[in-house]
């Protein structure tokens, strides 16, 4: 989501400035910022003291702070000198007043309940001219005990479908041959009440056969088979899904406030599995969320073993400010315990991906090239439909071609292969 909005912001400043990544040679620094967890405001208040000796020595660089720590950090961070402007997730439209020098206070952070920047054409300097992201909604309303989205973000909007299918041809005119569609609960994107989340996969889905479609990420509660229909129809559309689950344990989940049971949850990953039995399905999981016993650690790691996760983004529970959770209940699992069981979760998924990737070996994917390996200069890199990632002898094609290749080996995250003509 960072990603897509910093290309966003450097289209609302592409008048003024153009991209610079090298950090000594900028005139202007915005980091775009995480409070999902306390480890990442940590490393950008870091960040931002190293930035300070690094760019401020020599000549007049502005530095910006933008994104989710905005509001938490606004007032803090201007006095100690350490950025001159702050822009919340809602306010990059008022980036260039923000940079005039004769404006007197260089702070935003209102959050707004309309905009979707549904008009600005992102500047995609991220991309490898192949794959793009494309925000669909922004906000949430879920309210899930543990997260801070919804006060950092604030509420669901979802952007008018004709600027989505929009902004998807001229990709499809550049070239690209994949597109991501974001939002914090695609399942919940509505226009107007009568473009739902399966409609918008339709109406994209349908523009260019060799376009792919992923999206992310899905909150279980929503997940509709209609969405599973358009999906099991259109081979463009990919088959995997990131399911997160957050835990196994009933008793966990409602005192998370995610609005689903274990029991629902696999029933939507045998629905998924039915009208699509070769899909990929991922998580996140939170280890040592507030009052976990032994036995609900138990039920995460049986969870994970009877969907058999493709892969996962596995944290430990970080408590938020402001969040229910750190009104209401106690932070009471120690580090020690938390680490250990974080432990067996990553060890566990370790096994399960390898499996999975095993299992593979011999089988023939359709691969999107695209990127050079960063393991050696004479390998592509690209994904499968299941999202899973195959490393590949070059030969004669080049990034953003579709091929064919035959899995005959594998690591726990990745496939290697040769390209079978
Ligand atoms: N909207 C997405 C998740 C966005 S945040 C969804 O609901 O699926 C990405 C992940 O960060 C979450 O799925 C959760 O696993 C993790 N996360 C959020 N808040 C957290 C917290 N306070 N501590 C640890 N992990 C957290
Ligand atoms: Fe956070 Fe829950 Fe919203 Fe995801 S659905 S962003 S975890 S509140």
């Amino acid at each position: 989501m960072n990603f897509a909005d910093s290309e966003i912001v450097a289209s609302v400043l592409s008048d003024n400035y153009e991209v610079c990544l090298e950090v000594k040679k900028a005139d202007l620094i915005l980091i775009n910022t995480c409070s999902i967890r306390e480890n990442a405001e940590q490393r950008v208040l870091k960040r931002l003291v190293e930035l300070n000796a690094l760019c401020r020595k020599n000549h007049k660089v502005k530095i910006g702070l933008i994104g989710c720590m905005a509001a938490r950090f606004e007032k803090e961070l201007i006095a100690e000198g350490l950025v001159d402007l702050v822009a919340g997730p809602d306010a990059y439209r008022f980036l260039p007043l923000l940079l005039d020098e004769s404006y007197q206070q260089p702070v935003n952070t209102i959050l707004s309940t309309i905009e979707t920047y549904d008009d600005i054409s992102p500047l995609r300097f991220h991309s490898n001219g192949v794959s793009a992201f494309i925000s669909i909604m922004r906000g949430c309303n879920n309210f899930c005990s543990y997260c801070v989205v919804p006060y950092t973000r604030g509420r669901e909007r979802s952007r008018n479908p004709e600027t989505i299918v929009d902004e998807v041809k001229q990709l499809i005119d550049k070239g690209y041959k994949e597109v991501t569609l974001l939002g914090q609960n695609v399942n919940s994107y509505q226009w107007n009440h009568d473009v739902r989340f399966h409609d918008l996969m339709d109406k994209v889905a349908s523009l260019d056969k060799s376009l792919r479609i992923r999206f992310a990420t899905s909150h279980p509660k929503d997940l509709s088979d209609n969405l599973l229909q358009v999906m099991a129809a259109y081979p463009n559309i990919c088959k995997s899904i990131h399911l997160p689950a957050q835990s196994g344990s009933n008793v966990i989940l409602e005192r998370m406030n995610r609005k689903y049971t274990r029991e629902w949850y696999l029933q939507r990953v045998e629905a998924i599995l039915s009208y699509m039995p070769d899909a990929g399905i991922s998580t996140d999981l939170i280890a040592g969320f507030c009052g976990e016993t032994e036995q609900d650690h138990q039920d995460t790691l049986s969870l994970m073993q009877t969907v058999a996760y493709d892969f996962a983004f596995m944290f430990k529970y970080s408590e938020r400010s402001n969040t229910h959770a750190s009104k209401h209940l106690h932070d009471d699992i120690p580090d020690e315990i938390k680490t250990r069981r974080l432990e067996e979760i990553i060890t566990l998924q370790q096994q399960l991906s390898h499996k999975s990737n095993l299992s593979d070996i011999g089988k023939v994917f359709e691969v999107l090239i695209e990127s050079r390996s960063k393991r050696s200069d004479e390998f592509y890199s690209g994904r499968n439909s299941r999202n899973k990632v195959i490393v590949f002898p070059k030969s004669h094609y080049k990034i953003g071609d579709y091929v064919n290749v035959k899995v005959d080996n594998c690591t726990t995250a990745t496939l290697i292969g040769k390209i079978v003509e």
